[in-house]
């Protein structure tokens, strides 16, 4: 082919690539070495209320949100394998209705930024949330007024025999509605909830307080637990919900390790801020769901989680109580070995002890 068709041929397809991203819903901005305007489609245009003039004028005379210029500078400054947030959702600067996802994406000195607008998913998410949060609340009187009649009833001496095992299982029943809603209200109030409520916590009293409970709870269990609490660093965030997740992951490892099991439970200072865990040698979880572990409901085996009186919440709760203090939460395990369930907190939520 004459290197004149060749050229005629991509600058066709260059026009056609043009015009696609142009007619794009999304805003594309193509963004030069120092982060100036080069190119930009007609929905960024209208987005950021462009002119031909704003060309090479820096994207954060546009965008000053600070969300967006932590994520910009860390998109731009960390290395691709480095664990940097793969977008960042804004509140739009013109319209506080309005949500936007940002996704910056470096290639060669450009780079290139993709902007949608994603209020319909989120008024849809925020729909949801209250729709569980205003079902869990509304679950919550009627089952109080059922638990206590079915108590009053079955402490009934001369209840007949034929009834009593129903009043049981009616009363097992509610309990475990009771302990789903439960979970579910707290996990709804983890989500609306924000980090108003944090302080500084002291993690050695936290721990001891986590041990305690589970001791309580591993009475019939009769497992070997150890508390190794190797630094008095504390951390800054939610006492509470911090409680609900570590003691979630406790008492997990309890109820998934067959009598006279070993658990160890720890809290060590990490390069990148300091490490809770704990380690059982008890059932395992096969490779297979380790990635749905923290799915609402999600279940390695139904029938054994409803016989320790398990919601199918615990780890979701936990999930979101990490991602509240920017944590990660880390699972290895192996089948018929034991499992170590670890909470990594970053150093900005470390509170050293040298300083108290
Ligand atoms: P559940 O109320 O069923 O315990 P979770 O959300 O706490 O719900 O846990 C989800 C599932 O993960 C459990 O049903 C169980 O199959 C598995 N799991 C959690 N922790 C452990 C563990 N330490 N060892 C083995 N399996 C576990």
């Amino acid at each position: 082919m004459p290197i004149q068709d060749n050229e005629q041929g991509a600058t066709n397809q260059l026009k056609k690539i043009r015009s696609a991203l142009r007619a794009l819903r999304d805003a594309v901005i193509l963004l030069n070495d120092d982060d100036g305007l080069e190119w930009w489609n007609q929905a960024a245009q209208d987005l950021l209320l462009l002119q031909s003039s704003d060309k090479s004028r820096r994207i954060f005379d546009f965008i000053q949100v600070p969300e967006f210029i932590k994520y910009y500078q860390e998109a731009t400054t960390l290395n691709i394998d480095a664990d940097a947030d793969e977008s960042v959702h804004i509140v739009s600067w013109q319209d506080p209705n309005r949500y936007l996802k940002c996704e910056l994406t470096p290639f060669g000195d450009e780079k290139l930024l993709i902007i949608y607008d994603v209020t319909r998913l989120q008024h849809l998410e925020a729909m949801r949330r209250d729709f569980v949060a205003n079902v869990s609340h509304e679950l919550r009187t009627p089952l109080t007024v059922l638990m206590g009649y079915l108590e009053n009833f079955s402490d009934q001496p001369d209840m007949p025999a034929n009834w009593r095992r129903g009043f049981e299982l009616m009363t097992q029943q509610t309990a475990r509605m009771n302990r789903v809603v439960n979970d579910l209200l707290l996990l709804s109030r983890i989500e609306i909830e924000e980090t108003h409520a944090f302080n500084e916590i002291d993690m050695t009293k936290l721990l001891t307080h986590v041990y305690d409970d589970a001791q309580a709870y591993n009475q019939e269990y009769k497992h070997t637990i150890h508390l190794h609490i190797d630094t008095y660093d504390g951390l800054y965030g939610s006492e509470m919900y911090l409680n609900s997740a570590l003691s979630n992951l406790v008492i997990n490892a309890i109820k998934y390790t067959p009598k006279g099991g070993n658990i160890s439970i720890s809290w060590t200072k990490t390069a990148e801020g300091c490490r809770f865990a704990v380690e059982d040698n008890g059932i395992g979880i096969a490779p297979k769901h380790l990635a749905r572990l923290t799915e609402r409901f999600y279940r390695v085996d139904s029938g054994r989680s409803r016989a320790t009186g398990g919601t199918g919440l615990g780890l979701a709760i936990v999930k979101h109580v990490l991602y509240q203090h920017e944590a990660s939460l880390q699972i290895e395990s192996v089948e018929g070995i034991g499992s170590t369930f670890s909470a990594v907190f970053p150093n900005n939520h470390v509170r050293s002890a040298a300083m108290n």
